[in-house]
């Protein structure tokens, strides 16, 4: 459509002339929202061809190769964005950039492509995806059910927010399939896990916790941050809805905040409305950054995947180490955990130093190459301690009860060789 002189942005005629989707959960919908410029591709294509080029914006003005920054708050209204507002289509025409943007547009079609998904919206923050999608799908005097070692700004969002606005929360184990059936009530409406926890790397069973939540006809979210869709597809294995801190693995290389939410759009049209309540949008630079760094989210996360492994088997030889967290060293945790789901597991590998938490921060300062901060999935190797950072609110009693025993160090594995790193760790663990 040519509109005022415009050059088309190119949507669809009529797209936006469908029913109220804001009320009407049954409607056909549009995957999306995307426009006509950006790039669309088969969900079949591998994670590294569609982290580099689904979703681009092919911008018709210019040609330029990759998307440019749509660095604006609003845009000229004109007959499209009045029967967007008149039909309450407001997510497929660019308007206002808290409701939509063409720079969010390209990066979350490359979400969704590369999570097998129709639809995703991006966040200012990994915490407004969660606490959009859970006040989203659940309502005042619904039950939620979650794990006791959530991520800490989740389960203070369950513990602190969730009962204040009528909703209940059970905390559970997931890997004890049936502690989760049995906190399934009537009024449950919500199943909240990760697919891989921190920061004991607890992988539970997707796909049986899909089924459950099936049966209870209840939804399944899962947070997908420490394994990324290039490692595992949540949806594939029967999640509804997958979030992500795109802070880490996604973005990549520590310099940004951001969030995510995927999955079918009848969906994310409800937790977008929510978004635009919370006000939880992310600026177009941001989602700039966010998708060159998704460009290489393959190749960061297998390289990440081989090093983590390559260390945690090295720790796991060291006699100054008590004890090796991470899959591929194997432990109780993993006994029934079907390999085959996951391509890898991240760049994450905890393991204990002998000696307590003082020989663990004495270690840490030794350290040559990693950062001594908190966060994971950048380019570069950072260290920190649970007890004192993320886990510090806890008594030693509580964090013991969750594994979290003195001298426990986590490490987010970068890209660097791993053998420096291998080198670093020995001469460190050894007091050099
Ligand atoms: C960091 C993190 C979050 C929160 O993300 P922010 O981007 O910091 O808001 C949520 N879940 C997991 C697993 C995380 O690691």
């Amino acid at each position: 459509m040519e509109l005022n002189g415009r050059t088309a942005i190119g949507f669809e005629e009529g797209r936006s002339s469908s029913a109220k989707w804001f009320d009407d959960l049954t409607r056909v919908r549009f995957a999306g929202p995307v426009s006509a410029h950006h790039r669309l591709l088969p969900r079949e294509l591998s994670p590294e061809t569609l982290a580099v080029h689904a979703g681009t914006y092919e911008d018709p003005v210019t040609g330029c190769v990759g998307t440019p920054v749509f660095q604006t708050s609003t845009f000229l209204l004109d007959d499209a964005s009045y029967s967007a507002f008149a039909d309450g289509a407001m997510r497929d025409v660019p308007i206002y950039t808290r409701y939509g943007n063409p720079s969010q547009w390209a990066v979350q079609e490359k979400l969704a492509a590369l999570e097998g998904s129709r639809s995703a919206i991006v966040t200012s923050s990994g915490m407004s995806a969660t606490a959009s999608t859970i006040f989203a799908l659940t309502n005042a005097g619904s039950h939620i059910i979650s794990a006791y070692d959530v991520y800490g700004g989740t389960y203070n969002l369950l513990r602190e927010d969730m009962p204040s606005t009528g909703r209940e929360v059970s905390f559970v184990d997931p890997n004890d399939l049936a502690a989760v059936r049995a906190a399934v009530r009537p009024e449950t409406q919500l199943l909240f896990f990760e697919t891989l926890t921190n920061p004991l790397l607890k992988a539970p069973p997707i796909g049986a916790l899909a089924e459950i939540a099936r049966e209870a006809n209840a939804l399944l979210v899962v947070d997908n941050t420490f394994l990324t869709p290039v490692n595992m597809r949540p949806i594939a294995h029967g999640a509804d809805i997958v979030v992500h801190s795109a802070t880490k693995y996604l973005a990549g290389h520590s310099d940004l905040t951001a969030g995510a939410v995927v999955g079918r759009r009848k969906f994310l049209d409800r937790i977008w409305a929510q978004t635009l309540r919370f006000g939880g949008t992310l600026e177009p630079l941001s989602c700039f950054l966010l998708e060159r760094g998704m460009k290489t989210l393959a190749l960061r996360v297998e390289r990440q995947n081989a090093n983590a492994t390559e260390i945690a088997r090295f720790l796991a030889t060291h006699d100054r180490v008590a004890a090796v967290h991470h899959p591929e060293v194997g432990g109780p945790h993993y006994a029934d955990l079907a390999r085959d789901d996951y391509r890898g597991f991240g760049g994450v590998v905890s393991f204990e130093v002998r000696g307590g938490d003082d020989a663990a921060l004495a270690f840490m300062g030794r350290l040559k190459i990693p950062y001594v901060a908190t966060s994971l999935g950048g380019v570069e190797s950072l260290v920190s301690m649970p007890s004192n950072t993320s886990h510090s609110s806890l008594t030693s009693g509580q964090r013991a009860s969750i594994g979290i025993r003195p001298g426990l160090v986590r490490f987010s594995v970068g890209i660097e060789n791993v053998r420096d790193l291998i080198d670093d760790l020995n001469d460190a663990l050894n007091g050099e």
